[in-house]
Parts: structure tokens; C-alpha cells; sequence
């Protein structure tokens, strides 16, 4: 597979170059533009794997840039504010952003949010080839040796045996299911499952997990499939 490419949208002269530098470390190929419209002709010309979309820009904003493009293409857009006001309107507008980092971010934070923005989209668009060529949905369906995990009916079983796990679990579940293999922070966790309104702590997270391995693991003293990162949050074992 050949390098994903990246479109940054800042008018920061000294962010630009610190996004520039730290993507192309990852071994990305990456494209910038400082306003709204050469954003627009960059997308539309370089037709970019995902793109980091700051919401202050000259002429047109963040939010326009976001609304137009979502009409346009299916590009994963992780837009970057600077207030907790924006941050507000990234949901209430649905300007149909798939991410947000609120300024200032670590570079690694950044990272992990490009990847697995990236890694979502490749799982779609390999659920979408599958379910071309099969005549069962495969998108409806995830399955892990004798774990199936049934999205249509939010249905979890184990050996054949089906779980009825609470909204929260399951959609937990899922979450770390789609990101299988990649370490994923308890606040990350909240943010994606919970919300970012929700103000409930960590602790929150811990007790889900717990309830969620008594239920899929054979051994939840010893579990194999959510596995703990010390001092992170955990990972899914696909
Ligand atoms: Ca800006």
C-alpha cells in the first residue's frame, strides 16, 4: 500500500510546519494549505486519504471548508479548535466531522488520531469490497474466532451462546473492536463512547471493560481479548 497522503488546512505559519514535519516522520506524504479555498482545490485535485482541518482560517472557515467537502467526498476530516465554543459547534452544526483535537495537542495525540481515522476507513472500504462479493452483509457482522459480534442486532455471542450486553457495553465493545490491535487511552475511549459532554471519569471506562470481559472472556481474571495497558487504558485482540 502506498503512503496515506494528508491535507493540512492552517493559517499558523510555525503549526503548519510542526504538523508538516511530524506527519512526514510517520512516513506520510502531506500537502498544506493556509485558507479555505486553496483547501477546497487541494482536496478536490490531490483527492487526499485525510485531511486536518483547522476551523480559524482567512476567507472561508474550517466549518464551511468542512461542509462542503462532506458533499463532495468521504475523506476523514479531524478538524482543530481552538475553544471549547468551537468545539460546540463541531456537533451542533454537524458539519460532518469525523474527529476533533482542541488546540493545544501533542503531536503523538495528533498521530494517534490520524491513524486510527486512516485504519477506520480502510476497514470500511474492506467490509465494502467483501460485501460486494459475498451474498451475506459482512459489514453487519464482526467475528473473532467464537466471538460474533452482530451490528445490525447489537447482539454479542460466545461460542454460540448470545450475550445481551447493556448500550454502553456494546457500543464499548464495538469501538475497541473497529480499532482492534491499536492501544486506545481511557479519555480517548470516553471522548468516542460516552462523549465528550459526559463528565462521569475514567473510572467510568474500568467498570465497563470489567463487565464487558465477564461476559466475552473464558477467563476474565486472565483476559486475552481487551487486554489492559498499563498505566493507558486497552487494547482489543482481534
Ligand atoms: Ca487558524
Amino acid at each position: 500500500m502506498t503512503n496515506a497522503k494528508v491535507l493540512i488546512v492552517e493559517d499558523e505559519p510555525a503549526l503548519i510546519e510542526t504538523l508538516d514535519y511530524s506527519l512526514r516522520k510517520q512516513g506520510y506524504e502531506v500537502l498544506t494549505a493556509s485558507d479555505g479555498r486553496k483547501a477546497l482545490d487541494a482536496a478536490r485535485q490531490q483527492t487526499p486519504d485525510l485531511i486536518v482541518l483547522d476551523i480559524m482560517l482567512p476567507g472561508l472557515d474550517g466549518f464551511e471548508v468542512c461542509r462542503i467537502l462532506r458533499k463532495e467526498m468521504n475523506v476523514p476530516i479531524i478538524m482543530l479548535t481552538a475553544r471549547t465554543e468551537e468545539v460546540d459547534k463541531v456537533v451542533g452544526l454537524e458539519v460532518g466531522a469525523d474527529d476533533y483535537l482542541t488546540k493545544p495537542f501533542s503531536m503523538r495525540e495528533l498521530i494517534a488520531r490520524v491513524k486510527a481515522n486512516l485504519r477506520r476507513v480502510r476497514i470500511d472500504r474492506e467490509e465494502a469490497t467483501a460485501s460486494a462479493t459475498q451474498l451475506v452483509a459482512v459489514t453487519e457482522r464482526m467475528v473473532f474466532g467464537d466471538l460474533t459480534i452482530d451490528l445490525s442486532r447489537r447482539e454479542v455471542s460466545v461460542q454460540g451462546n448470545v450475550h445481551h450486553l447493556k448500550p454502553k457495553e456494546f457500543d464499548l465493545l464495538v469501538f475497541l473492536a473497529r480499532n482492534r490491535g491499536i492501544v486506545l487511552s481511557r479519555d480517548l475511549i470516553l471522548e468516542r463512547v460516552w462523549g465528550w459532554e459526559f463528565d462521569g471519569g475514567s473510572r467510568t471506562v474500568d467498570v465497563h471493560v470489567r463487565w464487558l470481559r465477564e461476559k466475552i472472556e473464558s477467563d476474565p481474571s486472565d483476559p486475552q481479548r481487551i487486554v489492559t495497558v498499563r498505566g493507558i487504558g486497552y487494547r482489543f485482540e482481534g
